[in-house]
């Protein structure tokens, strides 16, 4: 999770890059963090860049996510 983090923050070397990314086709619940986490990012990063996000569209991706994962 750590790991996640420096990946989404985007400060990974390009070696944990290349880990992380094969770690990712054979780990659902990492892909599925590192889905969620940027998804938020880039909703972040709008909204600083002016535009605004609707209350609630975090919860809104985050279903979406669950629900395209078999359970
Ligand atoms: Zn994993």
């Amino acid at each position: 999770m750590e790991m996640l983090q420096i990946i989404v923050d985007g400060e990974a070397t390009s070696e944990q890059q290349e880990y992380f990314k094969n770690h990712m086709d054979r780990c659902l619940p990492c892909f599925k963090s590192y889905d969620l986490d940027m998804a938020i990012k880039q909703l972040l990063k709008s909204k600083c860049c002016g535009g605004e996000a609707p209350t609630g569209l975090i919860e809104q991706i985050k279903s979406q996510i669950n629900q395209n994962t078999p359970s």
